[in-house]
């Protein structure tokens, strides 16, 4: 059994794929070719904001907002303390502060209450200057974008909206990557869409700093790439990987439905099993279920897992360690913040099968899962 059914979704889109891989071969426009603008204009308007810029990867989408909004040394960028490496290794990246805020405890997003205490920490301390909220869309759920708006304009904030796991997810009729002031997304295959290998995009309704994004992805290119007016990084996507992204993206409405009804099969199926916490999807949200993470008893955890891949169910742990106990953030200067949730889900989390094409895979999944919990 695959964790997500990227064999499967292959041989249903396999005629497709392989006529739009093979036109780009014969064409021979491995970089920049038209696929790549058409893809962003299709992508831009999928999520109802004006401007795409794909780049190379989800985590050099999250470091171009940062260049684009010139953050740097003083600068002090909140960031949720359950999340992916990426979300706050840019920040140091650039030069700036991640400040890591615990989460809430039902959705895994980041807990806009705490978010303002620390800010306010921050303040007190003086140290650093308040810039940036990253806003996680968290196993494929928008963040609590409310809320954090609110926030974000008391303290004057940008919101950077981390939708690497929540494109194709909503608010309302609201998509994901249209609630930061920009947002980016990921194509690693593994995401609710992905690519054949690495790729990324931003976001953004403003003019120019889509101007700026498009400039620091090619060598901070002036006129062209060869009149350079600042410093960038050499971030593409390839023609071959948008050229297949033009296939998914037609059906990934179709997609986020059916992994909608492999989540509501788990939720029902796993619902009357000791010991199993499903997650929630808050009133109005849609997720689009980039990963499906119960809690279990945090004594039990590790050994339900074992059992599970014993019989060959690949499940997973995401994420086994908080980002404020990361090494790599260590010698880092930290605030007295309260990480007790991120503490407690970091124990107690599991993530099985899942995808579009897993209907099967979680059928087979929740048997297992429960008859191991009920004994
Ligand atoms: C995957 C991921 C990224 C980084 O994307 P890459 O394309 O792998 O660089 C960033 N943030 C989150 C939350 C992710 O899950």
């Amino acid at each position: 059994m695959e964790f997500r059914n990227l064999k499967k979704q292959y041989e249903v889109y396999k005629r497709e794929i392989d006529a739009a891989v093979g036109k780009v071969l014969q064409d021979a426009n491995f970089i920049s070719g038209s696929q790549v603008s058409e893809l962003e204009a299709e992508l831009a308007e999928y999520a109802g904001v004006k401007h795409c810029i794909t780049c190379a990867n989800g985590t050099d989408a999250l470091q171009l907002a940062l260049m684009a909004w010139e953050i740097g040394p003083g600068d002090a960028v909140f960031v949720p303390d359950f999340t992916f490496f990426s979300s706050g290794e840019v920040v140091p990246a650039v030069g700036a502060v991640p400040v890591f805020v615990d989460v809430e405890k039902d959705t895994y997003n980041i807990d806009p209450l705490k978010l303002e205490e620390a800010i306010r920490k921050v303040l007190e301390e003086g140290k650093w200057t308040p810039k940036v909220i990253v806003a996680v869309d968290l196993f494929g759920q928008p963040a609590d974008y409310p809320a954090i708006r609110e926030i974000a304009d008391r303290y004057q904030l940008f919101i950077l909206e981390d939708a690497a796991q929540g494109f194709g997810g909503r608010i309302g009729n609201k998509r994901a990557c249209s609630f930061g002031d920009i947002a980016t997304t990921s194509f690693f295959p593994a995401k609710p869409l992905g690519c054949y290998g690495d790729g990324g995009a931003v976001f953004t309704d403003d003019d120019q700093w889509a101007e700026l994004l498009r400039s620091y992805r090619i060598h901070g290119k002036g006129r062209d790439k060869y009149d350079n007016v600042r410093i960038g990084m050499n971030s593409r996507l390839d023609t071959l990987q948008a050229a297949i992204l033009q296939v998914k993206l037609k059906h990934f409405e179709d997609e986020i439905g059916a992994a909608n009804q492999v989540a509501a099969y788990y939720q029902k199926a796993l619902a009357e099993a000791e010991q199993i916490e499903v997650p929630v999807v808050k009133e109005g949200y849609t997720s689009s279920w980039a990963q499906y993470t119960i809690k279990l008893p945090a004594q039990k955890r590790d050994m339900i897992c074992s059992l599970l891949k014993e019989k060959g169910i690949p499940a997973m742990i995401y994420y086994l360690k908080p980002m404020h106990c990361q090494k790599a953030f260590g010698d880092m200067e930290r605030l007295a913040l309260d990480y007790s949730v991120t503490d407690d889900i970091c124990n107690r989390v599991l993530s099985l099968p899942m995808g579009p094409f897993g209907m099967e895979d979680a059928k087979q999944t929740a048997g297992i899962l429960a008859d191991i919990c009920n004994c």
